[in-house]
């Protein structure tokens, strides 16, 4: 509410008179002009004169959702054609589908997935991507294609490459050295992790290599924990110990580090991952519709002990469905879920990207903040305050709303149309490069990778 005296760039710009959501967690919401200045808020209070107006009245003006955990080189397989026996464990929609699709990807069909998955994150209102990537032919290189393109549409990021044994230890080794080499230059509006793709996938040297390059750099490892009970089998049979334990000991566990699912955990294993300050990541729509069950971090949320943020796994970019779904679905297990749980659960993922950034503000619309925000075009049938703005986001809200979108202060979005990119043309890449992928995808056979059967 006060002018940032800190800020050294004259405020330029004004979104006004829209109703603007300072913060989630405590929601605070005032009526007020947001006054922009180079990539920050300068104020929220009213514009001072000679800056560019931007007329909000109407709107609902909230900080830019955070996806958590990102698959976008699966943007393009939306309506791809399936010729296999439809896969029936999760297991086999990795084998059949994802592990197929992967090494199908070459550089160009990774940039057009990101542009296309970039832009659809952008429209729905999400500022920021946390990616996890995957294209096993075509590793070097691979991250700076994806940080180039998201830059181009203007989306903050953090990327990484999943490391993974399942497609032999040449193709690990080339895994750990593009998240290294991304690491080290990574700069902008993007910042790198240490990706490995999920304990079933992971020899203990690799894990080890994956140790090392994140300690060596500083990086957290984002990587997928117990989203199948197939996960904690493998664990047992490798080590004797659930996947939990694995990764512990193996030093992956720390408070930087962002755990996607956790699903088939036990309470023992749920504390073990809270005690540690990593950041889980719930992706309630993957989870329903792979079938592989309801992470308890879902509905607990921080009674878990634990940061927990949302993401949508790769299905799509928008985190005004997610967190929809989520809701519901924790509802569904536990009629006490707190109700600030979708409030909750987006800050903590805007906490985690502000940490990666160094941006402690990042999620919060208050001066000094970075300047990532999004207006929605809404005429509320009733007021929005603080006390209710939960009612709001999970009855009313929709990225169908979402008419402007700002990211580290420039409209990257102005009128539902990206400023940066020309979407029709977006568009008609993306379905040509789609077709080329789906006829590559279809002469590769399905992934005869398996994981170890050991005590479930
Ligand atoms: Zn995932």
């Amino acid at each position: 509410m006060v002018a940032a005296d800190i800020l050294e760039v004259a405020p330029s710009s004004a979104l006004c008179g829209g109703t603007v959501v300072v913060a989630l967690d405590p929601p605070e919401v005032v009526v007020a002009d947001v006054v922009l200045a180079g990539d920050r808020v300068a104020s929220v209070g009213r514009a001072p004169a000679g800056v560019r107006r931007r007329d909000c009245i109407g709107t609902l003006i909230v900080p830019g959702n955070v996806c958590a955990h990102h698959h976008l080189y699966s943007a393009l397989s939306r309506g791809m054609p399936y010729r296999l026996a439809p896969p029936v464990t999760f297991t086999e929609i990795l084998q059949r589908v994802w592990w197929r699709l992967d090494r199908a990807l070459d550089e160009q069909a990774v940039r057009a997935s990101a542009l296309r998955g970039g832009l659809d994150a952008l429209r729905a209102g999400t500022t920021t991507i946390v990616d996890h990537h995957a294209s096993p032919n075509a590793i070097d290189g691979s991250l700076d294609v994806i940080a180039e393109t998201l830059a181009e549409l203007g989306v903050r990021s953090v990327l990484c490459y999943e490391v993974s044994d399942r497609d032999g230890p040449e193709r690990a080794a080339a895994g750990v050295a593009e998240n290294l080499r991304f690491l080290a230059a990574a700069d902008g509006l993007t910042r790198g992790m240490m990706g490995a793709h999920a304990s079933f996938t992971l020899s203990d040297a690799t894990l080890e290599q994956v140790v090392d390059g994140a300690r060596s750099s500083g990086a957290g490892v984002h990587i997928h924990v117990a989203e199948d009970a197939a996960d904690q089998a493998d664990a047992h049979a490798r080590s004797g110990h659930g996947a939990v334990e694995r990764l512990d000991r193996a030093g992956v566990l720390t408070d930087r580090a962002l755990l996607a699912h956790g699903v088939h955990l036990a309470p023992a294993e749920m504390h073990a991952v809270a005690d540690t300050g990593a950041t889980v990541v719930c992706n309630p729509r993957s989870n329903m519709n792979n079938s592989v069950g309801h992470s308890p971090f879902n509905h607990l949320g921080r009674g878990a002990g634990a940061g927990v943020a949302l993401g949508t796994d790769g299905i799509g970019g928008d985190l005004f469905a997610e967190s929809q779904v989520g809701w519901f679905r924790a509802r569904e297990a536990d009629i006490a879920t707190p109700s600030d749980w979708p409030l909750a659960r987006l800050a903590d993922g805007a906490r985690f990207a502000g940490r990666v950034h160094g941006e402690p503000l990042l999620g919060t619309i208050s001066a000094g903040a970075p300047a990532d925000l999004v207006v929605l075009d809404y005429p509320t049938p009733t007021p929005v305050t603080a006390d209710n703005l939960v009612g709001h986001w999970v009855f009313g809200l929709s990225s169908g709303q979402v008419r402007d979108v700002v990211v580290a202060g420039d409209l990257v979005v102005e009128d539902r149309r990206s400023t940066r990119v020309d979407e029709a043309r977006v568009a008609a890449e993306g379905s040509t490069e789609a077709e080329r992928l789906w006829a590559r995808m279809d002469a590769i056979a399905p992934h005869d990778f398996e994981p170890m059967r050991g005590r479930p």
